[in-house]
């Protein structure tokens, strides 16, 4: 891995593509709930998004450091990579447990921009973080699994070609380990909605498109399944330090943002005739959040070297993410407080980018499982579940 100063060429590059769509656009676009598709179509052309494909499939097969710069830089740039993001992260399950005519089959066309791989079915209504108690199940019938389930708040369905789902192979009682059972399979959304699989739009807080997804004996040919059949919550699990740093890095770039624009703000804005920003008051929190972003900054570079060099990073990847979606909301706070009446306008985009960046206290992991894994995983504390 470069030194975290090493990135300068990718972060220019974002930068230069990011500059063609201004705060304005991603406004609109927020304003309009509507997909920013010029900008998922000029990142997926220019192959930012295939960062993490090998070269072999067509993609660049950078290292995640490079990937979370990429990430980062997009949030700084005042957009959202949350539009995006899974296009970056959810192949990699594809990358690393596929078979080689499926990686064949879809990395190219993903790679190539002709198909989009963005989504990924786990959460359910009625079990949530539980993951293991999932209901949706895929039972085989000769060449095919037939689906029967519901999942919440999966994201860009709408906007995806393709969809990891994780789905029960075999029950609960009949497993070892209630980790055992579970299987990931591909399925094909344009052979699947409204052929088994309806979808409902669910509206938010943010410009995030994201469904209910109710599956009513969806045919999934059994050639889809990733892997072995009943090892899939493995395959998940794996694929999720990766989609932890990637977060990590957006909300650093989000909390770049905030610093920057408040920073702006306090120099510019006149009260009691001299400018906020001479106040102790105003500048100590904008220093403050700017510290945590950094901090956390480097706990995603080491995330990232651990990462990249094959090794455990599980403890370095929850930990960037729970401290970067905390300073990066901290930076929210400071940012929206230093703009007074003025951050509440839409006009000038702190409100939107703070509704955005509230969201990773939650998703795609809570702060209260991050503490959890910590205390229990790592310090060796009881188990509390
Ligand atoms: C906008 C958005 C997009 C999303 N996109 C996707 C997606 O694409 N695919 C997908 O599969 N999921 C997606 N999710 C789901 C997301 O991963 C879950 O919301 C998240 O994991 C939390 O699960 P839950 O909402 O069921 O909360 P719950 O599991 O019901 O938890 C509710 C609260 O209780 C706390 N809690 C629960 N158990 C404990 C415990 N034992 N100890 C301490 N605290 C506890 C949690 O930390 C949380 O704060 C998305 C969610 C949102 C909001």
């Amino acid at each position: 891995m470069r030194s975290p100063e090493g990135y300068e060429e990718i972060r220019s590059g974002v930068r230069a593509l990011c500059a063609e769509f201004p705060d304005a656009y991603f406004r609109e676009v927020d304003a309009q709930r509507a997909y920013p598709e010029a900008f998922v179509d000029a990142l997926t052309k220019a192959g930012w998004l295939a960062a993490l494909i090998p070269q072999e499939y067509g993609g660049s097969g950078l290292d995640l450091a490079s990937a979370s710069v990429i990430m980062e830089e997009i949030n700084r740039a005042g957009g959202n990579s949350g539009a995006c993001h899974g296009q970056m992260y959810v192949m990699n399950v594809l990358v690393r447990h596929g078979s080689e005519e499926q990686r064949r089959k879809y990395l190219t066309g993903i790679a190539s921009g002709d198909l989009r791989m963005q989504s990924m079915a786990v959460t359910e209504p009625t079990t949530g973080t539980d993951t293991t108690k999932l209901k949706t199940t895929a039972v085989r019938k000769g060449d095919r699994y037939v689906v029967n389930g519901q999942k919440v708040w999966i994201s860009r369905v709408q906007h995806s070609d393709l969809m990891l789902l994780l789905a029960r192979t075999t029950p609960l009682a009949e497993v070892q380990r209630k980790s055992e059972g579970m299987s990931v399979f591909i399925v094909d959304l344009r052979e699947s909605v409204g052929k088994g699989l309806t979808l409902r739009p669910i509206a938010n807080m943010v410009n995030h498109e994201t469904n209910e997804l109710f599956f009513d004996n969806l045919e999934v040919p059994a050639e889809n399944l990733i892997g072995v059949e009943g090892m899939g919550f493995k395959y998940i699990l794996d694929g999720l330090n990766a989609e932890r740093v990637l977060i990590a890095a957006e909300c650093i770039g989000d909390g770049h943002w905030f610093v920057e624009r408040a920073t702006k703000y306090a120099n510019e804005r006149v009260v009691f005739d001299r400018p906020i920003g001479r106040n102790q008051g105003v500048q100590f929190p904008i220093a403050e959040t700017f510290i945590e972003v950094e901090a956390a900054s480097l706990m995603r570079f080491k995330a990232c070297e651990l990462y990249d060099a094959k090794k455990p990073c599980g403890a370095e990847a929850n930990m960037a993410k729970l401290l970067a979606a905390k300073a990066s909301w901290e930076a929210a706070n400071v940012c929206l407080q230093t703009h007074g009446g003025f951050g509440f306008a839409a006009d000038y985009d702190v409100e939107r980018k703070f509704r955005e960046t509230r969201l990773y206290q939650v998703a795609p992991i809570s702060t209260n499982l991050i503490l959890s894994y910590v205390a229990e995983h790592v310090l060796g504390l009881p188990r509390s579940f």
